[in-house]
């Protein structure tokens, strides 16, 4: 009996090993203490202060352990949300398919989680494998089971300072090896996001995907097309805002994994002048994020897609289609094609129209069209566009220059920059002989907005 108990125990201990639980102290994960979120340590000390257990978790510690800033804090514990939500001020529970609590600090919010159990039969799956719904609550064990990656399954306790390793994350995040927890298959079925977080992943760390968490990732890039729209562009958004979007295509291109995530992505990138403008964008936009610089979605979808809109309504305008008109129906149609697949939420969309439909009326000065152009909210969104297409040889740069100048200025400089144009004679490449006696007579025509005209990337 007792040596059955014995037994039983060693057992347990040794199945622990198995898993490879570790407590690993603060001289080999390195974690400086200072950079941790203060509001995240208060979340830890006040849930550990009523007997839970609590840990900052996921993202932030791998990030942390490798000397990156952190985007945010996430927290780990097994209270359960009826139980966090009463012991902070400003808290509340959100989620529907799995609740957690949002615990509010100024700009700050700590997203707590309760312990989550893995994958399992209860759980609800599409034909393809694919988890639609868990709401199991776990134990710490299960939650690390649960997470994708080994360097994402660590659990940093700001009490003592030690990280909680059940898959020897620490170790893969000292290599930089992205490698899966459990089978990559069945965890790529589940979730098929997950490749594109493991691509994403490696490029961050500039580390390299374990091969059996590889090897699967061409043949079940397919999978990808059951994935929900709306969790498609958050991926994608945050594979193209990680300071390395450049990479992470090439990547996801070489892993077989790009096609049908921006489907017109794939088209552009084989055409020569679409790929150069693409890279500029995703270029410019790196900058801007390893600058602490936020980038506004809508720009960066405007950018990506804009050769395909440029094409398109060249073609209608060729055909004979007014400028204007043909330029709305090319937006129209690709993002119609981008909306089937990738959810490009309607106030994005709203947002790319009006930085594109700006760009006409950037070819010609005329002081009175400017005014109304000042009062339109995407007016520095479209001028921050169009010095990219001027870098990408589609603008005049030194007219790009003074959009430019114009934007940053303040309104007196603005009025005395128009007076001096309204003294200039007219550009010849805003207005013919007719036209310029046509707005003599009336100072409202000819501000470009029915005018039939080439677009500007014809004189590339
Ligand atoms: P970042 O925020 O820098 O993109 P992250 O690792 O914090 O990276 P989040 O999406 O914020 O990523 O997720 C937080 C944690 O939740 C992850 O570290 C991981 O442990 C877990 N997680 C997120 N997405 C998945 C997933 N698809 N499958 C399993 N675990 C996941
Ligand atoms: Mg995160």
């Amino acid at each position: 009996m007792l040596t059955d108990t014995i037994k039983r125990f060693v057992g347990q201990l040794f199945g622990q090993r198995s898993q490879g639980l570790r407590r690993i102290g603060k001289d080999k994960h390195g974690i400086d203490r200072r950079f941790v979120s203060r509001h995240a340590i208060k979340v830890c000390e006040v849930l550990q202060h009523e007997g839970y257990q609590a840990y900052i978790v996921g993202g932030a510690v791998r990030d942390l352990i490798v000397g990156l800033e952190p985007k945010d804090f996430d927290v780990a514990t097994n209270a359960t949300p009826e139980q966090i939500r009463p012991l902070f001020r400003r808290a509340r529970i959100i989620g529907k398919r799995f609740q957690l609590v949002h615990v509010v600090f100024g700009q700050e919010i700590i997203e707590t989680s309760t312990f989550r159990a893995p994958a399992s039969e209860s759980q609800s799956t599409d034909g393809h494998g694919r988890i639609l719904r868990d709401n199991e609550f776990g134990t710490h064990a299960q939650d690390a089971a649960r997470r994708d990656f080994t360097i994402n399954a660590l659990y940093y306790d700001p009490t003592t300072e030690e990280v909680i390793d059940y898959h020897n994350g620490v170790d893969d995040l000292k290599h930089r090896v992205v490698r899966m927890i459990g089978d990559p298959r069945t965890r790529y079925r589940e979730d098929p996001v997950r490749m594109l977080r493991a691509v994403r992943f490696a490029v961050k760390l500039k580390g390299k995907i374990e091969p059996a968490t590889k090897e699967p990732l061409a043949s079940m890039a397919e999978l990808i097309e059951n994935v929900p729209a709306s969790r498609l562009f958050d991926e994608m958004l945050k594979l193209l805002t990680c300071g390395q979007a450049m990479e992470c295509l090439t990547q996801l291109r070489q892993d077989g994994l790009h096609q049908g995530i921006l489907p017109l992505l794939d088209v552009v990138l084989e055409q020569p002048g679409g790929e150069a403008f693409i890279e500029l964008a995703l270029d410019r936009t790196d900058h801007r994020v390893r600058s602490g610089k936020t980038v506004s979605p809508s720009f960066l979808f405007a950018a990506l897609l804009w050769h395909q809109v440029d094409v398109r309504w060249k073609k209608r305008v060729a055909a004979g289609e007014p400028s204007i008109q043909a330029l709305m129906e090319a937006a129209d149609s690709v993002l119609d094609e981008q909306t089937e697949k990738l959810a490009i939420q309607k106030r994005f969309s709203a947002d790319m129209r009006e930085i594109w439909f700006m760009q006409p009326r950037f070819e010609k000065r005329l002081p009175k069209a400017i005014w109304r152009m000042f009062e339109q909210p995407r007016f520095r969104a479209a001028v921050d566009f169009l010095q990219l297409r001027a870098a990408a040889h589609q603008f005049d740069s030194v007219l790009a220059q003074w959009w430019m100048d114009l934007a940053n200025a303040d309104d007196s400089t603005r009025a005395a920059m128009l007076e001096d144009l309204s003294k200039l004679p007219r550009e010849s490449s805003a207005t013919g002989p007719r036209a310029r006696s046509r707005r003599r007579r009336s100072p409202r025509a000819g501000t470009g907005a029915s005018t039939p005209r080439t677009p500007t990337s014809d004189a590339s």
